[in-house]
């Protein structure tokens, strides 16, 4: 055959693929809606083993090379689970009033320009603010003039005392280049992800999870695997089904240590054996440790454990009440802090210069963080009790801001309470659906506000939890 006829001939066939995805994106239109009527979620993981089983035969069958075979499933599959949202997001709003959590914080927005008044206890923003200390460094800062761009992984000087304090405390041996100063946590979760993942790529999740590693990995247009952990098993990871989901594809597992919104802190033993899962399978491990100061158990972070890939996330929002700082840091290899650095630089050259002198004293104020700890962990308890004479159930948390409770009456949807919570007794949880779609009967509350305020704020929870 001529080069031109197969040249026609390969059109036809692309069209002819491209007719099919079609019709396979109408096929999960009319799935999303059944599921929406039978209440089902979206994930789901049996389906989807089947169907990448079928296709490992059929890409065996026509030697197709089964990493890309699997890429092109992944980028099908990412997209009918898009498509499917959408709709169970138009039908959640019709039936409901409320579907997603973003909703619900519209509304409390709303009903606050109105003038009515709310109780804060959806966001893990601690009220205490920074040490004063720090405030001094940062208009000492601008008073020198440290006004500049600065080197685009953060001024050697910061990063040497990051590198020095969590030497000292993780008994490591971190150097300068391994670090990269962020704009936040959230942008390092941001800069590992996207310089880690290709599409059709794979990374694993244990939910309930914080929604901003998902929201990540899809827009690097990869694959959220996810596991569900469960309440009934004390949120333990699953670790036979990690071993599972893992795929020549997979090229990280994101672990978050305590966890938001759960407050579990993994013990040695589990992070031992999934460090040993991802190296076996030469996979890197992203460390989330924003939480690590508010530990009340024994807390082990990425670093302690040797021979193992990761990126470690830590920030000063949390830690020293920073969060209006937006500052964070990433410490990993030489290598992927480079190609960090280079998006970091793409997007927005560096954090400002007298934000990281004001962060370069955050460092100092050990004491401030200790008796921060110390607040929050008088408060989680504080709120732990108040839900003990409630008709929830909840695992008491390791460490974090944050409790995760179930609703004992199966009948009572999250969605509803949440907004009868809001609307009659102004007071603003999240809904357990931001963490992750099996859990629709929780809600999280944080402890971020002084105590007279959350007495108010759990005394009207009971009013529609009795
Ligand atoms: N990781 C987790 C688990 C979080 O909950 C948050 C904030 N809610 C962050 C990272 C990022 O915080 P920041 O960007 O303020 O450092």
């Amino acid at each position: 055959m001529g080069i031109n006829n197969l040249r026609k001939e390969i059109e036809e066939v692309t069209t002819e693929i491209f007719k099919l995805v079609g019709k396979r994106f109408t096929l999960a239109r009319e799935i999303a809606k059944q599921k929406r009527e039978k209440g089902l979620p979206i994930e789901d993981v049996y389906t989807e083993r089947k169907l990448k089983e079928a296709i490992l035969k059929v890409c065996e069958s026509y030697g197709i090379d089964l990493d890309f075979g699997l890429r092109l499933l992944n980028l099908l599959i990412e997209e009918s689970k898009t498509i499917q949202r959408n709709i169970i997001r138009e039908g959640g709003k019709e039936k409901t009033g409320f579907f997603a959590p973003y909703e619900v914080f519209a509304e409390a927005k709303k009903l606050e320009r109105l003038g009515k008044r709310l109780i804060h206890l959806e966001v893990g923003e601690p009220d205490f603010g920074p040490p004063i200390a720090v405030k001094e460094a940062l208009i000492e800062a601008l008073k020198n003039n440290y006004v500049h761009y600065t080197e685009t992984g953060g001024i050697l000087q910061l990063r040497e005392k990051i590198a020095s304090v969590v030497n000292e405390r993780f008994h490591a041996d971190i150097t300068p280049e391994q670090v990269i100063v962020t704009p936040g946590g959230r942008f390092a979760v941001y800069l590992c992800v996207s310089s880690m993942l290709s599409s059709g790529d794979e990374a694993i999740i244990f939910e309930p999870a914080w929604p901003a590693y998902k929201d990540c990995i899809r827009t690097a247009q990869a694959k959220a695997s996810i596991i569900p952990s469960k309440i009934e098993s004390s949120w333990e990871p699953d670790l036979n089904a990690l071993a599972n989901h893992v795929s020549k594809l997979t090229k990280l597992i994101i672990l978050n240590n305590p966890n938001n919104p759960t407050g579990k802190i993994f013990t040695s033993d589990t992070l031992k054996q999934i460090v040993e899962i991802a190296r076996e399978n030469d996979i890197f491990i992203l460390s989330d440790e924003v939480y690590s100061n508010f530990a009340f158990k024994p807390f082990k972070s990425i670093l302690e454990f040797s021979n193992c890939k990761y990126i470690l996330i830590d920030s000063f929002s949390k830690t020293f009440g920073m969060t209006g700082f937006r500052i964070g840091y990433a410490i990993s290899d030489v290598d992927t802090i480079k190609r960090m650095t280079k998006i970091q630089n793409l997007c927005l050259t560096s954090v400002p210069e007298f934000i990281q002198y004001a962060a370069m004293k955050a460092l100092d104020c050990a004491d401030e963080a200790k008796k921060y700890a110390e607040i929050i962990e008088e408060r989680v308890r504080f709120l732990c009790n108040a839900l003990d004479k409630m008709l929830v159930s909840y695992i008491k948390p390791d460490g974090g801001f944050y409790v995760f409770s179930k609703l004992s009456d199966e009948n009572m949807d999250t969605q509803t309470f949440v907004k009868s919570l809001l609307t009659e007794k102004g007071v603003c949880v999240t809904p357990g659906t931001a963490f992750g779609e099996e859990y629709s009967n929780f809600f999280r509350i944080a402890a971020c506000q002084p105590k007279e305020l959350l007495q108010e704020a759990m005394r009207k929870i009971g009013e529609l939890l009795k």
